[in-house]
């Protein structure tokens, strides 16, 4: 059984992967609005990976017989002031979202928790990869410049 600081940060956690999930279809909306339908897909593709980071955390809840508790989900912004702009918010939102992982590390250290442990380890690794693409993405923004048809046609192969 799941312990109550170990679900209560974990409920936390999914709301977080949940509200990554509404601002990475809001900067969908954006792209899409400014005509970069491939940059808006890869987007929409790593907000449907963040509803995937909550739902192992709300399985790994109910699978050690705690209770989910969804909160609500805030507003996402709705405009940026340039497409790399899109891209720089979210790598820093996967900064911060590292940061969280981190504080969730240490709640299952303190608790002794080696099955929270276990699954928090997979959002560790996560983490790394989720950080370098999003770093290579502004990197490859700032690259095209005010040219962005080729890197829009590029990122739309991302399935
Ligand atoms: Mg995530």
């Amino acid at each position: 059984m799941i312990g109550k600081s170990m679900q209560d940060a974990l409920n936390q956690q999914i709301n977080e992967e949940l509200y990554s999930e509404y601002i990475y279809l809001s900067m969908g909306t954006y792209f899409h609005a400014k005509g970069l339908d491939g940059m808006a897909q890869w987007i929409k593709a790593q907000a449907a990976e963040e509803r995937s980071h909550a739902m192992k955390m709300f399985d790994h809840i109910v699978k050690r017989g705690g209770r989910v508790e969804l909160m609500e989900i805030k507003e996402p912004p709705r405009n940026w002031d340039s497409p790399l702009d899109v891209w720089k918010a979210a790598y820093n939102h996967e900064v911060y979202i590292t940061g969280k992982i981190k504080e969730l590390v240490k709640v299952a250290e303190e608790e002794k928790d080696d099955e929270a442990l276990g699954l928090l380890q997979y959002f560790v690794d996560e983490q790394v990869e989720e950080e370098e693409n999003a770093s290579k993405n502004v990197k490859m923004a700032e690259e095209a410049g005010n040219d962005l048809a080729a890197l829009d046609e590029e990122m739309g192969k991302r399935e």
